[in-house]
């Protein structure tokens, strides 16, 4: 058992139902205590854990940390987190999976609906006093086919939420059996049937060397003339030259995006030009609940490293030979 109070840094804000819960065990230090990043590496050693939302956990800070217990991660995905500099280094890296899942599937469904009618022609033609000025008639949903590229969590509440509106759900995921599926979902693989058969794509899949990229041209050619693209998952998983490519060829009918590469986009981004996509900021965690309990379990994986136990949630467990200290 350690009994030493630890220093806790805080790349960015988290819900402060977390912190709290360990004050008796640790304090919590702010990014904003350091001006640059070379202050915060100089000063690296005195952190013991560190709790990341999306700031990147490179190799070089996992280096320059060297007294560092658990990296924990307040959310899924964990593609900032350089692993294997973790696990060389004996470091622990937890995450919080399951808690974001009905908020990011609720706005998957939110920027599926507003794609689908036009919202922002719709708010600007009030907001501009020009009425009905644009093309005001779309189709309904129901019995339309949603395709969920990943059904995992976040892809399984979808396909929830797809069928309680009344739509056909089909589901590409390489590695999940048939009969882990709800009835109401089909499986279908290869990935070119989904593209082909489905109405709207929603992305759920983790970034990773196989999903990099891993839609493009030929996948987004089978969406057209009218299907939808969704990503709420990471933005690389979309070659971003074929999105922009389909929908300056008028090739898609919209899409709903709330996933950027390094971040907020910058206002010279190319998705701006067109009035068809939707773009939210990372925002699909972004509910009180989401937040709040994402905020005490990457806080109490820090409190299980401490007291000496590996959280469930451990990524890197089987990799890590020794045992924690
Ligand atoms: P999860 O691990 O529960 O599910 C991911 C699913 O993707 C798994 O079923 C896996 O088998 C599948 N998958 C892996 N490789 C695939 C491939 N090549 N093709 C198709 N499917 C593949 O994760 P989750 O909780 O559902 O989250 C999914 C992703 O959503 C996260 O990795 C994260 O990047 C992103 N996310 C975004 C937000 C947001 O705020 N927008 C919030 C949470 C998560």
């Amino acid at each position: 058992m350690v009994n030493h109070e630890w220093t806790v840094l805080l790349p960015a804000e988290i819900h402060p139902a977390g912190p709290k819960s360990i004050a008796d065990i640790a304090t919590t230090v702010s990014r904003d205590e350091y001006e640059t990043r070379a202050q915060l590496l100089a000063d690296a050693d005195r952190f013991d854990a560190v709790i990341t939302r999306t700031e990147p956990i490179d190799r070089e800070f996992i280096t320059a940390a060297f007294e560092l217990e658990i990296i924990s991660k307040h959310g899924v995905g964990y593609d900032n987190i350089d692993v294997d500099a973790a696990t060389e280094n004996g470091i622990p890296v937890t995450n919080t999976p399951g808690v974001n899942s009905r908020a990011v599937a609720e706005h998957a469904i939110t920027l599926l609906l507003a794609v689908r009618r036009r919202l922002r022609l719709a708010d600007g033609a009030v907001r501009s006093g020009t009425g009905e000025r644009y093309d005001t008639v779309t189709d309904q949903f129901r019995n339309d086919t949603v395709g969920l590229y990943g059904y995992g969590d976040i892809g399984s509440e979808v396909a929830s939420l797809v069928s309680s509106l009344g739509m056909d759900c089909l589901v590409y995921d390489p590695y999940v059996d048939e009969s882990e599926l709800a009835a109401h979902v089909t499986k279908v693989d290869p990935v070119a049937d989904l593209f082909d058969r489905a109405d709207a794509v929603s992305v759920h899949a983790p970034l990773t060397p196989e999903t990099r990229a891993a839609i493009s041209e030929a996948e987004l050619g089978r969406l057209a003339p009218f299907g939808i693209l969704i990503n709420t998952a990471r933005a690389e998983i979309v070659d971003r030259d074929a999105l922009i490519s389909s929908l300056e060829a008028g090739e898609l009918s919209g899409v709903g995006i709330d996933v950027f590469a390094d971040g907020p986009p910058s206002q010279a981004h190319p998705l701006l030009e067109y009035e068809n996509a939707v773009l939210t900021p990372h925002i699909g965690a972004q509910t009180t609940e989401a937040l709040t309990e994402m905020s005490r379990r990457s806080v109490n994986n820090v409190r299980s490293v401490h007291d000496g136990t590996m959280p469930e949630t451990t990524l890197n467990g089987d990799e890590l030979s020794s045992p924690l200290s």
